[in-house]
């Protein structure tokens, strides 16, 4: 009989809604928090889900990806989102709060539970024989960090964060860019190529330049993996150093001049149904503002909405598509399990969805049930297999966002605009996680039946 105990290795975001969820389904939480007594670089309390930089749960309108993601969430009894609504602020259409509050009220409801036990410390393996969930966060130990990267046997943990904007296909002006793979390579054309004359690209170099960067954290060191320098980190080593690197033009043929053009950016399809594309090579530590305005130089881009910026920071997360199961378990160490930004989810109301996940399939195992996951037309759904289903050399953290929502698994949208198609995905989205809660709720009450 395997110990109906878990240990959840940090209190954060996703730590904190798995222990409140297995807790409030019977299952004693040992809940493990190295703060105070060694803290990460960027946390300043010792309180549980301390949000380290916004204040924001991002958008509430029922009709946002991540307005979908809060009602699945809603439907598990969520307690981000319990405390969060108890600790509002005003925040026009996002879910602002108070931090101190929102901490203070997590802390509260976790410390008082009656199936949580607290155990200050930092652990730096999981425990013998007992379910172990690793809810560590981009900032994980350097001591538990090792043993990750021993247990995956690989290097596949990565330090830093490489994001590239990720823009909607919609808003894409596909009369300034052309459909090619550089050098007509690999069958079908994937790559949307935005073409620059000299004078288009100069323009946009200017702009890159003079644009607001970031400043590093203090903890941060301007450090990045080759490969992974940031646009603007590459522009100032010469103003040609782009076209020469990401936006080099080699290969490909604008078929409306017969010519090779100046410089291009490419953009890569980040799911099958080709509603949003990448800007490949493009990670950047521009201001989220600069972004959209420096971006928008790109001639093909000018209307562009874009559905994430891109950023750099540290962040610890292993390669999920290579190292994980479905159910968030890691290979090699069945009970072993991940939740959070660890998995290479990113944003605290993702990395507190990806707690919910991980511990609905913990009790789902617990209970003896087969691992049943939400299909991949709901929000949790389109998010676990962004992270367990992605091409593993192109594995990247990932908010969300309408673009992992593929449009073949939704029916009716023929015909709509994209407003009225978002809102139908989001209404259909929230409804098949119903329905699949329900189905499963059913099942465990016939497996229970059957047992007794
Ligand atoms: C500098 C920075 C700024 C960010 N800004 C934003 C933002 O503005 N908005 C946003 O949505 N997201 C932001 N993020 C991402 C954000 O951190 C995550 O989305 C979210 O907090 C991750 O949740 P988590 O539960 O996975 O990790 P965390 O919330 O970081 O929780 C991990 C917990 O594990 C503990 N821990 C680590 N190692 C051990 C160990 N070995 N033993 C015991 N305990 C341990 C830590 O002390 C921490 O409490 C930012 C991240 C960083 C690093």
């Amino acid at each position: 009989m395997m110990s109906p105990r878990v240990h959840i290795v940090g209190g954060g975001l996703a730590g904190s809604e798995a222990a409140y969820f297995l807790a409030e389904k019977g299952i004693s939480v040992v809940l493990h928090e190295m703060r105070p007594a060694k803290s990460t670089p960027a946390h300043e309390t010792d309180q549980f889900a301390e949000l380290v930089c916004s204040n924001s749960l991002k958008s509430q309108v029922p009709h946002s990806a991540p307005g979908i993601l809060k009602a699945e969430m809603r439907q598990f009894g969520s307690l981000i989102l319990k405390c969060a609504a108890e600790t509002a602020v005003p925040g026009g259409d996002a879910l602002t709060v108070d931090r101190d509050l929102f901490a203070q009220s997590i802390t509260r409801a976790l410390k008082s539970h009656p199936n949580i036990t607290i155990v200050p410390g930092e652990v730096a393996e999981p425990f013998q024989d007992e379910i172990t969930l690793f809810a560590t966060g981009p900032l994980t130990s350097d001591r538990l960090g090792t043993w990750f990267a021993k247990a995956t046997q690989t290097q596949d943990l990565y330090f830093y964060d490489a994001i590239a904007p990720i823009v909607d296909a919609s808003s894409i002006d596909m009369n300034s860019a052309f459909l090619a793979n550089r050098y007509d390579k690999g069958g079908e054309e994937a790559y949307i190529n935005c073409p620059f004359s000299e004078s288009e690209y100069q323009t946009f170099i200017d702009a890159l330049m003079v644009a607001e960067k970031v400043p590093p954290k203090p903890f941060e060191k301007e450090k990045f993996f080759q490969g992974c320098q940031p646009i603007e980190a590459i522009a100032n080593t010469g103003r040609d150093s782009l076209r020469f690197g990401p936006m080099k033009p080699v290969g490909l043929i604008d078929p409306r001049t017969g010519q090779r053009p100046y410089a291009v950016v490419q953009l890569r399809p980040e799911n099958l149904g080709k509603t949003a594309y990448n800007l490949v090579g493009f990670q950047t530590k521009l201001k989220y503002g600069e972004q959209s305005k420096v971006f928008r130089l790109i001639p093909a881009l000018k209307n562009a909405e874009f559905l994430r910026l891109g950023s750099i920071h540290r962040n610890t997360y292993v390669c999920s598509p290579k190292v994980l199961r479905s159910d968030l378990s890691l290979k090699g160490h069945p009970k072993v399990y991940l939740a959070g930004q660890i998995t290479g989810v990113e944003g605290y109301l993702e990395s507190a969805a990806c707690g919910l996940l991980s511990a609905i399939f913990i009790t789902q195992r617990l209970q003896g049930l087969p691992h049943q996951a939400p299909p991949v037309n709901t929000g949790m759904g389109a998010i676990l297999k962004q992270i367990i289903g992605s091409d593993p050399d192109h594995f990247e953290p990932t908010n969300i966002h309408f673009g992992l929502f593929d449009p073949n698994f939704f029916q009716n949208l023929n015909g709509l605009k994209k407003d009225e198609i978002r809102q139908s995905i989001a209404i259909q989205a929230v409804q098949n996680f119903t329905n699949w809660r329900i189905q499963t709720e059913f099942e465990r009450k016939k497996a229970n039946a059957h047992s007794s």
